[in-house]
């Protein structure tokens, strides 16, 4: 197949072309392009598009690469929230996803970015640049002992469960769908949402982005948590009412915020702005806060991700390609 991959960085580039070097047949047109109504033209010729999470295949986006003649979508992600799956349906292309890719890689960073805000070593790092070797302001939350909250228990909440309980956290768990047994099996106990968030000093989220979890984290929740708990968000940004988070900031409710994700990072994320003026006072404001920790979206970002990802979605657009059925199409 002819694949276009839009929004390839450096990384993505040499990660399929790793790949592909192990034996495929699929030829690959690299992009930095995100993929808009507006740039979907650039696929023409393709059989397929490979995009990644930012990019946006609405309606109208789909709408015009069938007309070029894609067939197939590759998300080489596996949040399928940048898709209009029904009107992938209705046009007949087929849409596959990278449904796991290390996980434990995103757990890592979850817990990475707890350490970072729960230490202030974010402030530490500038401060001792800056020869300024004052302690003021850099007092500390202990993990052992205290009680951490893990919304949604897949791959990734259930790995970073355990990274949290191996610090000696006692962990609550909530997830409407299943109970992962190697987590009881630790002594980890799943409760309700209310609950958890009402005993957790830290809460950490790893749930998709649905109709029913957009703004999970609103005024209301946030004040159901102990006062000054810290929130860690490595899945989607449209979890959290951002203005309620700010308010419960300037309140001092929340603690610390530490984010990966963010509700309007499409256009943001993966791209060097340092030279623009970032319009978006919602997100500048959130960066003012001492307390507030932001990634651009790069929990992902380690290799053996990379490598996993590369050769799952060559295997998809393999099984697709030879008309087989494919384990990871979402539209079947
Ligand atoms: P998964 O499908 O394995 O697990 C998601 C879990 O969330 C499921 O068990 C589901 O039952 C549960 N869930 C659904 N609704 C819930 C609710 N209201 N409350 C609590 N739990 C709920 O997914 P995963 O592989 O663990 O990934 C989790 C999320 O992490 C993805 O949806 C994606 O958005 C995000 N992600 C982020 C990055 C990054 O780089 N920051 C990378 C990969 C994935």
């Amino acid at each position: 197949m002819k694949v276009w991959m839009a929004s390839a960085r450096h990384y993505d580039i040499e990660s399929f072309v790793r790949a592909l070097q192990a034996g495929s047949d699929h030829v690959f047109v690299y992009s930095r392009e995100r993929l808009t109504p507006e740039t979907a033209v650039l696929a023409e010729g393709c059989d397929a598009v490979c995009s990644f999470v930012n990019d946006d295949l609405c309606d109208a986006t789909l709408e015009q690469l069938a007309q070029f003649g894609v067939r197939v979508i590759a998300l080489r992600c596996a949040g399928a929230d940048s898709v209009d799956l029904e009107a992938a349906r209705r046009l007949g292309l087929r849409v596959v996803n990278v449904p796991s890719y290390a996980p434990e890689s995103v757990a890592e960073f979850a817990l990475a970015l707890l350490l970072c805000l729960g230490r202030r070593l974010h402030r530490s790092y500038n401060r001792v640049r800056e020869n300024n070797f004052d302690l003021s302001g850099l007092v500390g939350l202990q993990l052992h002992g205290k009680t951490a909250g893990v919304v949604g228990t897949g791959r990734i909440g259930a790995a970073t469960a355990l990274l949290l309980r191996a610090f000696g956290m006692k962990v609550m768990a909530s997830d409407p769908a299943q109970q992962d047994p190697r987590l009881s099996d630790v002594g980890i106990q799943y409760v309700g949402l209310e609950e958890l968030l009402a005993n957790s000093q830290v809460v950490s989220l790893h749930c998709p982005l649905l109709p029913a979890t957009h703004h999970l984290i609103n005024a209301e929740r946030l004040a159901m948590m102990p006062r000054g708990a810290l929130l860690v968000n490595t899945s989607r940004g449209g979890l959290l009412d951002t203005k309620a988070v700010i308010a419960a900031l300037k309140a001092g409710q929340l603690g610390g915020l530490a984010l990966d994700v963010y509700e309007q990072e499409g256009g943001l994320f993966f791209a060097d702005h340092s030279d623009e003026v970032i319009g978006d006072d919602t997100f500048e404001r959130l960066l003012t806060f001492p307390n507030v920790l932001v990634s651009a979206h790069q929990a992902f970002l380690t290799d053996a991700a990379l490598e996993a990802i590369a050769t799952t979605t060559l295997s998809n657009l393999d099984q697709v390609a030879a008309g087989l059925p494919c384990g990871n199409d979402l539209l079947r």
